[in-house]
């Protein structure tokens, strides 16, 4: 039975009890690979000797059943809209290009563009393309009243993380219920009411497919991985699942590292690794069949030009990437607000002929007010003035900590010059409902223990779309969620970034 009325929550429990499930979720946590490296003063140690466990929450937390289901119904139309939007050329040129588009005014999405441009020049060499994606959303109290919508916070195209732990902390939830019941301290903590979540068999599916595709059944999957990476585990769970199920191997290696390694076989343009005295029976390098970035997405992670080359030099085999280069523009916050124009809307969502053709407008349904600060001469930016308080803007970025809110817009916007002004977009807020708290657990900096606040979820929905193949065939499939929970006060909501914790759904 879903009821509308949200339960009270945290549940009530006592200080022992509170204590109990805090050392059962932390170990649990430790024991299944619900962790991240600790932080160090510099890099990371080649082999490392100890973890901590993810920030996480004690409880699930309540998410109306009916919008939950829409979500993970959603996705096979976004997986499928944002195919085509990667390989409509002519838009992505309009939108993110360097000589019309966002790319003039923002560096980051002017090189990227100005890769792909080169790459087509040249002559794409693999037309297939995979993304694994996440669909973010946030619940919405409508102004007038009524059940709380769907809303969604953006889409991600490259590195969308968290997909492996999210699978884990659902398992750590019900571990809790099978070991205590949670005490009983809540009707609607049953098993029924916490959905299974198997995202990382989605997931290595996803890229088992591409590898598949590729047709070399002995080569490799190339993992793209940051310098300093702390969250190594939500990937390593990845290589598991694609050796164990797969039979596919993993090499992970960071934009330096591939500087050196990796080359380019002549005439074929097959990407081949050279990893002496890494390779089984004596080889010297090995053929990589996908790229798959868990780096690359910010700028941060092309300090020298050198860098740009090496992801030039990746996107120019006929490996298959995921994201391509495309693909990551596609992801764009930009790309996100021109959607919402029904030229556009209309082109990607409804104007196909296939299975995925959207009906009855619920993927538009899902989208809050967006503009361009530059729209209309002034007018962009004096609407974000005049309505700063219900708005958030977005830059060209990834990664959390980017935003500009509400009362410091107007301050924000003095400094901006105009010629910037494109590269931001304003978006409505999302009015999440209130009353809902968690008992959040973060290891180390002082506050170890559960912390009482109250909070507020973001569902991420993942799935993963292989397409652009000969055929043109969009292969596409919803895989999974991810629960996020933060305090409700502040208003980003990155789990890297330190905002959030990791949550599962009790659903209601
Ligand atoms: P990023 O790509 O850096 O993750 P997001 O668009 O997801 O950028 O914004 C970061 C965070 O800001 C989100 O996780 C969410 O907590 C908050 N946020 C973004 N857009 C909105 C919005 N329209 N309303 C309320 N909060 C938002
Ligand atoms: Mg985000
Ligand atoms: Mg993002």
């Amino acid at each position: 039975m879903a009821s509308s009325a949200p339960p009270q929550w945290p549940p009530e429990v006592t200080d022992e009890q509170r204590e109990a499930l805090t050392l059962l979720a932390t170990t649990y946590a430790l024991s299944h690979g619900l962790v991240y490296l600790p932080p160090t003063d510099g890099a990371q140690p080649p082999a490392p000797t100890s973890v901590i466990h993810a920030p996480l929450a004690l409880f699930p937390s309540p998410f109306p059943r009916r919008q939950f289901e829409l979500a993970r119904s959603l996705q096979s139309n976004y997986n499928a809209m944002y195919a085509r939007i990667a390989m409509a050329e002519d838009f992505l040129d309009a939108v993110m290009g360097a000589e019309v588009g966002v790319g003039r005014v923002d560096e980051f999405t002017g090189q990227l563009w100005r890769i792909w441009k080169r790459l087509r020049s040249e002559g794409i060499t693999q037309l297939r393309h995979l993304g694994l994606f996440r669909s973010d959303y946030l619940l919405h109290k409508p102004e007038k009243g009524g059940p709380p919508q769907l809303k969604q916070v953006e889409f991600n195209t490259i590195s969308s993380s968290f997909g492996a732990l999210s699978q884990n902390v659902a398992q750590l939830h019900r571990h809790l219920l099978a070991k205590t019941e949670y005490y009983n301290s809540s009707p609607i903590l049953k098993m029924e009411n916490m959905p299974p979540n198997d995202t990382i068999a989605g997931l290595a599916e996803g890229l088992a497919a591409a590898h598949k595709a590729y047709g070399s059944p002995s080569a490799w999957i190339l993992f793209v991985v940051q310098n300093g990476e702390r969250n190594v585990f939500d990937q390593r769970w990845l290589e598991y699942e694609l050796l164990e199920k797969h039979s596919i191997r993993v090499v992970r290696q960071t934009f330096e590292q591939l500087a050196v390694s990796a080359q380019v076989v002549p005439t074929s343009r097959i990407l081949r690794l050279k990893l002496p005295g890494q390779l089984p029976r004596g080889a010297e390098s090995v053929e990589i069949s996908t790229v798959y970035f868990r780096a690359g997405y910010t700028p941060n992670d092309y300090p020298t030009p050198a860098h740009y080359e090496t992801r030039y030099l990746l996107e120019s085999t006929v490996a298959t990437k995921c994201p391509s280069i495309q693909l990551q523009l596609a992801g764009g916050k930009k790309v996100q607000q021109v959607l919402t124009q029904s030229i556009h809307y209309q082109r990607f969502v409804e104007g196909w002929p296939s299975i995925y053709t959207e009906s009855g407008g619920r993927v538009r349904e899902s989208w809050m007010g967006m503009w361009g600060l530059d729209e209309k001469g002034d007018q962009g930016v004096q609407k974000a003035r005049d309505q700063a308080q219900n708005l958030v803007l977005k830059p060209q970025r990834e990664g959390g900590g980017n935003n500009v809110y509400k009362g410091d817009i107007p301050a924000f916007l003095d400094t901006l010059p105009r010629e910037e002004r494109e590269a931001w977009i304003a978006m409505e807020l999302i009015r999440t409902p209130e009353g809902l708290g968690n008992y959040l657990v973060r290891a180390g900096g002082g506050t170890a223990g559960a912390v009482k606040t109250e909070v507020v979820s973001e569902l991420g929905i993942f799935g993963w779309a292989l397409f652009g193949g000969a055929y043109g065939a969009i292969q596409e499939k919803e895989v999974g969620w991810l629960l996020r929970t933060k305090g409700k006060d502040s208003n980003e909501g990155g789990i890297a970034a330190g905002f959030s914790v990791l949550d599962s759904v009790v659903l209601y």
